[in-house]
Formats: structure tokens, sequence, C-alpha cells
């Protein structure tokens, strides 16, 4: 069934881009079901579910994190994480970048985008976002390489507003390419919708959705 569900959604992806399987609170076996199916890019949002997993399961999968990361947690992925997607802070950006360091790696991560109507959502505002990349200390993270954007739209059953949002993000990855990242080919992905809202994410310039449920069902939180 899960072998089923991945091939729906994959039969639904434009040209470009690519599936995250968002994994989060369902088990190995159903990893290990979606794995043999060959699915090979894997996201978790807990630090130490993604850990606990990536022991276990086969060592050629491209383990995303997708959740919101405390600086103090870094460290357990730092030696096998290959995109963190949600950097939200000059802070964290440091610490990923000081751990990558520990174990000889380069980390690609992608900056979080603010543009729900939703008081709860992490990342820079767009202003924010050109604010910090004006400041340029980042540039200092040479242990870490910013390979796009991500953003998640309101939680809504309008999907002209959730349009909106997306395309608002998108206008900002392009400015924010030219502006600081003409000369930088890795800064390419955007991160871009659920299982709700990937078709339409897709539409507008999503290079990466991030479905969970439409693959694993719904999950059960414990
Ligand atoms: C859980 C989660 C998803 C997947 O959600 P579904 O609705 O199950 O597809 C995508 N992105 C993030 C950041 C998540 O936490």
């Amino acid at each position: 069934m899960i072998g089923d569900n991945l091939q729906k959604v994959s039969d639904t992806l434009l040209p470009n881009v690519r599936l995250v399987a968002v994994s989060k609170f369902h088990p190995v076996a159903a990893l290990q079901a979606a794995y043999d199916a060959g699915q090979r890019v894997f996201g978790e949002s807990h630090v130490q579910e993604l850990v606990a997993k990536q022991e276990v399961m086969p060592k050629d999968i491209e383990w995303h994190f997708i959740g919101h990361l405390q600086t103090n947690k870094v460290k357990y992925m730092a030696p096998f994480v290959s995109l963190i997607h949600a950097v939200d802070s000059v802070k964290l950006l440091k610490e990923i970048d000081k751990q990558a360091q520990k174990c000889n790696r380069l980390i690609d991560v992608l900056l979080q985008v603010h543009v729900a109507k939703e008081e709860t959502k992490f990342g820079f505002s767009p202003d924010e976002l050109v604010q910090m990349l004006e400041v340029g200390e980042w540039k200092l993270c040479g242990s870490v390489r910013i390979a796009g954007l991500m953003a998640m739209a309101t939680n809504t059953d309008n999907e002209a507003q959730i349009a909106e949002e997306f395309d608002m993000v998108h206008s900002l990855f392009c400015h924010v390419k030219e502006r600081f990242f003409a000369d930088a080919p890795e800064f390419k992905e955007l991160s871009m919708g659920m299982s709700s809202d990937y078709q339409i994410a897709q539409q507008h310039g999503s290079t990466l959705v991030r479905v969970g449920s439409l693959i694993f069902g719904e999950r059960e939180y414990h």
C-alpha cells in the first residue's frame, strides 16, 4: 500500500520536483516499505527519531531534517544529515557550521521564510531574511551551504491564498538568488508543499515537496 501511495504521488510530480517522504511518527517497517519501493529521500522532524531511524535503515538514504531545530541538538545529526530545511536564525546557522566543521562535512541548509498568517510558524519574515543576508555573517560559515528557501503556507482551504503565499516565496527566492547567490549554483532549492498543498506548491516554483500522510497514512501521535 505504501508503495502504491508513493507511486501515485510520484506520478503527479512535475519534472524537476523531488519528493521528500515525511516519515515522522511512522515505524521503521513503513520506511522500509517506501525504501523497497525505491524511495531514497526521507524527512523527519524530531531529532531522536531521526537518529534512531538512521541507525537501522540502509545507508544510501538521504536524510532531511524538516522540523524546528534547537541549537543544542544539531550535533546529533551533523555526521549524516543531507539537508536541514528550516534554519530560522543566524545562531542556528553558526551552530550547524560549527558541528559540520567538527565532522569535516559541508552541510546543506535552507532558510525558512515565514509567510503564513499564523502566529506560531517559525522563520524569517521576507524583510528579516534580506536584512540577515545583507549583514553577511552567514558568509563566514564555511561549512554550511545555503541551498535555498523553505516555507509553509497557511493551513487553510483557501487555495487562492495558499497560491499567493507560495508565489510570494518564489518571488523572494528569485530576488535573493539574484542579489546574494548569483554565483552560487547550489542555491536552487525551494522546499514548499505538503500532502494538502504540494500540487499548488509545484505550480509555484517548488523543487522539493514534503509529503507525509498521503504516503504513510495518518500519523499516530503518542
Ligand atoms: C509533518 C510535516 C510535513 C508533512 O505533512 P503531511 O501533511 O503529512 O504531508 C511537511 N512539512 C513539515 C515541516 C512537517 O512538519
